[in-house]
């Protein structure tokens, strides 16, 4: 090593706070030597980064975008933020129900976004501390250039040789442009850019029913946009129930939001106020003039740049990197966490690969995906939270199942205070009495929801939940009345 480049590298560790790693040369120059890399500073790959580095091992992180990931800086931090604030919206527009005298409401998107940026500021910033005290990051885009090795394009120039032990793919995903005519060459915005809009868009076209388009879609409705949600399948949210779906769409509808159903977009055109959109529905074609569009249509992995086949490793035909069930990929050492793999698209989900890759590979422990619960809420009010089997997966598996079903309606707690859209509902394995699953709709939903999955996690019987004294009132006592739809006490 030069005298240039050790100069180099420690002003780099210095820079970054990094503990020095091993400089080792090979053919292609100075290689940086490592225990572990992690790629995208993701949901998994910072905590296990930490975890490394109290095991007094030497960590990089290489990230190319912000620190922290989509979780924190464009998915579940800001979105929730910018829920909160319509929330607000709609309450202070509810405000004469409740015998309070509040005037007209207006949203403010500047101040609205300024406080989203706050929040995802302040948020990211916690997030970076962790590279004050000895751990790498190197701010740039990661590629595969051996089984064990990877370059790192830096985001201002040059590029950097690393190589580790292990190295841990934590790149997530990013959204999927739709097959439309036209739409590349539209102004499409997309969970970043909208999260940016100061003004206020006259008219959002929503493509997309999924979770990412319903929460834009109320939360833009509260903040006083006209909406047209375009869903090409018959039901919003695929993949739940059709009881569940049907509520949402109703709820949405009742909320002054236009639901398309079995709608597809045909072509996308600029026109000088905003955009058009052909959508087809039973044969007919139908033109929708909007003032912006947003893409929910889904998101796709980000593998293209990393340079698999230089690892030995093949993406599956959608671009996911397969793992087995201790996340490892086909080659040994390296692993494939959160989103990137193909598994459920949640931050607690990719946390709780960090808590399985630092089992096994820091603690000598023996964890798998395997059987871990999916517990996940939609924040769109009333809240869907969900956990474990659904009824459409029953019907599909042949499990038998008993219902218990109550609509919130019937929940002191939900009257007094306002909330009654919704309904809960849990499927009870009829021999152990256990809950296998449930869907909740209604306010704090993913907090009943997580009752009802710790109530799983302990293998309690319906019955103890039909039975348990729960505090009045709350919407935790209408555990009770739910699970007594079952049966008489
Ligand atoms: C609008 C929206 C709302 C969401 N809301 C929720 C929610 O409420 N609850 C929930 O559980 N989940 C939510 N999610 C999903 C959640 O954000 C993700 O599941 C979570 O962030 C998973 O993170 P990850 O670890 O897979 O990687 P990510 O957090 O996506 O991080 C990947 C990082 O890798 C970097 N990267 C990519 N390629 C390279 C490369 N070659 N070199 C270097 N760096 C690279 C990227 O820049 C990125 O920072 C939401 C997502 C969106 C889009």
């Amino acid at each position: 090593m030069t005298k240039r480049e050790r100069d180099q590298l420690s002003r780099h560790a210095v820079e970054d706070g990094g503990s020095e790693p091993i400089a080792r040369r090979g053919s292609g120059g100075t290689t940086s030597h490592y225990d572990l890399i992690v790629i995208g500073s993701g949901q998994c790959g910072n905590p296990l980064a930490d975890a490394f580095h109290a095991a007094g091992k030497r960590v990089a992180v290489v990230e190319r975008g912000a620190v922290g990931g989509t979780c924190i800086n464009f998915g579940c931090t800001p979105t929730k933020t910018m829920v909160a604030s319509a929330e607000v919206a709609q309450l202070a527009r509810r405000a004469g129900e409740f015998g309070i005298d509040a005037g007209p409401v207006t949203a403010n998107m500047r101040a609205i976004v300024e406080r989203k940026r706050g929040i995802v500021a302040a948020s990211r910033g916690s997030s970076e501390k962790r590279f004050n005290n000895g751990i790498d990051l190197l701010r740039g885009t990661a590629s595969f250039t051996g089984p064990r090795s990877v370059r790192v394009q830096l985001n201002n120039g040059g590029d950097r040789e690393l190589s580790a032990g292990i190295i841990v793919i934590d790149t997530g995903l990013s959204p999927a442009l739709p097959h439309v005519n036209g739409i590349d060459k539209v102004d499409l915005i997309d969970n970043v850019s909208i999260m940016e809009l100061e003004q206020l868009p006259e008219h959002l076209l929503v493509l997309g029913g999924g979770y990412v388009g319903l929460e834009f879609a109320q939360m833009f409705r509260r903040f006083g946009s006209k909406v047209t949600i375009i869903q090409r399948g018959p039901q919003l949210l695929q993949h739940e129930d059709a009881d569940v779906a049907d509520a949402v769409a109703a709820i949405l509808r009742e909320d002054g939001i236009e639901v398309l159903l079995d709608t597809e977009a045909r072509e996308a055109s600029s026109t000088a106020p905003g955009i058009e959109l052909t959508v087809e529905a039973a044969g007919a074609a139908r033109v929708l003039k909007g003032t912006r569009l947003l893409n929910a249509t889904g998101r796709s992995p980000n593998t293209a740049a990393l340079n698999l086949a230089a690892a030995g490793i093949t993406a599956d035909e959608h671009g996911f990197i397969p793992v087995n069930e201790n996340l490892e990929t086909a080659a040994a050492g390296i692993y494939a966490v959160g989103d990137v793999n193909g598994g459920p698209a949640f931050t607690h989900i990719s946390y709780d690969d960090f808590r399985i890759l630092k089992a096994n590979l820091l603690d000598g422990g023996h964890r798998v995906t395997t059987g871990r619960p999916l517990p996940y809420c939609v924040f769109i009010d009333p809240q869907l939270g969900r956990i474990g089997l659904s009824e459409n997966e029953a019907r599909r598996t042949g499990r038998a199942y008993k219902l218990a079903k109550i609509q919130m309606s019937s929940v002191a707690r939900a009257f007094e205070t306002g909330q009654t859209r919704g309904f809960m509902k849990a499927l009870v394995d009829p021999d152990s009495e256990e809950i296998l699953g449930a869907a909740i709709l209604s306010a704090d939903a993913g907090e009943l929801m997580s009752m009802i999955e710790i109530a799983m996690m302990g293998k309690l019987s319906y019955k103890q939940l039909q039975n348990g004294i729960f505090a009045h009132p709350t919407f935790a006592e209408s555990l009770n009345t739910l699970f007594m739809t079952l049966e008489p006490k």
